[in-house]
């Protein structure tokens, strides 16, 4: 017997074929047959008439590690279609932590906002970090990616220089043990230290053994501005030099002198392939981007974790030097006036949260980089800024790319428990956004090549076997979505609102979202490559 049916849904199967009308039967955790009129006994028949069933949505490029702990239904995931995210992005995670230098890997992800369980970091590993995350249980799945910070921190601290030998061999060493253990790949977030701090040449040794575990290394590259060009030929670079795959995280073309430079940046991309090197991207449907506000202080000012850099802000001599490559980095992206500082915890400053530097400058009376130092230094580094740096054209240019996967950049959040903290809207609204917007008024793409972006070719990115397809045997992690109301509800001035037009969602055949409503099931879990 079946546990759902549903019958005559538009199938659009997520290879990129034509959508068409097709039955689907779900038994236990997989897809049992796909067909047109199935027979066979339901516990669940569902009318699934003007409806579009497709494989649940794998968003490549998740950051819900910062809140899982908090949010483990994934409900701003959820709600988009999202079955399964992969986290650790962006250099990011929670893993490997030794045993003595959890304290610095806690300093260093309070400043990028993580929140951590009751009791801290209680693992050295990702096996450890895993069973900490399915002793409580998700809504959706995680594919974890291993951070290159942690193994970086646990390592030789926020030191600003290259590895010794031994150095390096210790984090092969913890990278092939998280491998092993069943992480999807590796990430660096290189225009953050420690990330900023490591050479071409470390990345590729660690790209080595990310390609002999047949993994992904996945990049925020060293610069989205005016040396993107160089930054891209690097991740190349890495890829040609190990023979990784590479996937650079959310592509775009920022800042005034990028304008217009989406094609050109996609053709590197395509040059690079045709030259050998197993290349693609992902990339967010917005022109803003979102990071901590510390984004626009120089690398060097960051050595030593987040007392040193306020030790330094805070000395009037370096303080100067900062203060005046604040204002250039400033000048150089979008001006105080493009970016919106958000998630100023402090009683001081909470009303500050979605004004611009520029703004916040004229109320006090000082100057943006002032401005920008005094943030710092009173939220004790931890704001974040959404920086409006991309034009809308380089954006559709981008997202028109089969070779692009969509991927949110986004954390999971709920509208009950964070409604009141600014933030950036991609997190509730990325893949509705990529179906309502860019699909169904815009025409900038068939549904078919949309959700392909979303389900097959991140899949295949990832090296998922039994995912991202909707065909007999793989696991039933499903959409049904209404193609006449997908949208997102999320804005810049309002971002916490769920998506529409999803009304059943299914991982590993159970229901999260069951006739539009949220079931509070915890089907998912970590996945591990096999
Ligand atoms: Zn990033």
């Amino acid at each position: 017997m079946y546990s759902y049916l549903f019958r005559g849904a538009t199938l659009v199967d997520g290879s990129g074929s034509l959508p068409c009308m097709a039955d689907v039967a779900v038994a236990g955790d997989r897809i049992a047959a796909v067909g047109t009129d199935l027979d066979g006994v339901a516990e669940r028949v569902v009318d699934a008439g003007g409806l579009v069933l497709c494989p649940g949505f794998i968003d490549i490029h998740g950051h819900s590690d910062m809140t899982l702990f908090r949010h483990p239904l994934l409900e701003s995931k959820a709600w988009q279609g999202v079955t399964t995210e992969v986290i650790g992005n962006c250099g990011l995670g929670l893993f490997p932590a030794a045993a003595g230098g959890r304290g610095a890997l806690a300093d260093y992800l309070r400043l990028h906002d993580f929140s951590l369980p009751d009791g801290g970091i209680e693992w050295e590993d990702l096996a450890g970090y895993a069973a900490r995350v399915d002793r409580d249980g998700l809504g959706i799945n995680v594919a974890p990616l291993v951070g290159h910070a942690p193994l970086r921190i646990a390592t030789m601290g926020m030191e600003d220089r290259p590895p010794a030998v031994a150095e390096l061999a210790r984090m092969e060493a913890l990278l092939a043990t998280a491998l092993q253990q069943g992480a999807w790949g590796m990430s660096t977030g290189l225009i953050y230290p420690p990330g900023s701090y490591a050479e071409t040449g470390e990345l590729i040794a660690l790209a080595r053994v990310l390609a002999r575990h047949g993994a992904l290394y996945a990049s925020h590259i060293r610069n989205e501005s005016e040396k993107i060009a160089a930054a891209l030929d690097e991740a190349v670079a890495i890829g040609a030099g190990s023979g990784v795959r590479v996937q650079v995280s959310h592509l775009k073309a920022m800042g005034g002198s990028n304008r217009g430079r989406a094609g050109e940046l996609l053709e590197r991309l395509a040059a690079a392939r045709a030259a050998g090197v197993d290349v693609a991207a992902d990339q967010y449907p917005y022109n803003a981007s979102a990071t901590t506000l510390t984004a626009v202080v120089p690398q060097w000012a960051h050595a030593g974790g987040v007392a040193a850099l306020l030790a330094r802000l805070a000395d009037p001599a370096q303080g100067a030097e900062i203060r005046m490559q604040i204002g250039h980095e400033m000048a150089r992206r979008e001006g105080a006036a493009g970016i919106v500082v958000t998630g100023c915890r402090s009683a001081r400053n909470r009303g500050l949260s979605g004004e611009s530097v520029a703004r916040i400058a004229g109320r006090w009376g000082c100057s943006p980089e002032e401005a920008v130092v005094r943030l710092i230094l009173e939220e004790e580094g931890n704001v974040g800024a959404i920086f409006f740096s991309m034009a809308e054209e380089d954006v559709a240019t981008i997202l028109a790319d089969p070779g692009v996967s969509v991927g949110s950049d986004g954390h999971a959040l709920n509208v009950a428990q964070d409604g009141s903290e600014p933030t950036h809207p991609r997190s509730y609204g990325t893949f509705a956004r990529v179906l309502g917007r860019y699909v169904r008024e815009e025409r900038l793409l068939s549904l078919a090549a949309a959700i392909r972006k979303m389900t097959g070719l991140p899949a295949g990115r990832l090296g998922f076997a039994d995912r991202g397809m909707v065909r007999p045997g793989l696991v039933a992690d499903l959409v049904l979505l209404d193609p006449e109301r997908i949208a997102d509800c999320a804005t810049y001035a309002e971002p916490h609102c769920y998506a529409a037009g999803i009304v059943h969602l299914l991982v590993a055949g159970r229901p999260v979202i069951e006739d539009g409503k949220m079931t509070g099931n915890r089907p998912g879990k970590v996945l591990r490559k096999p």
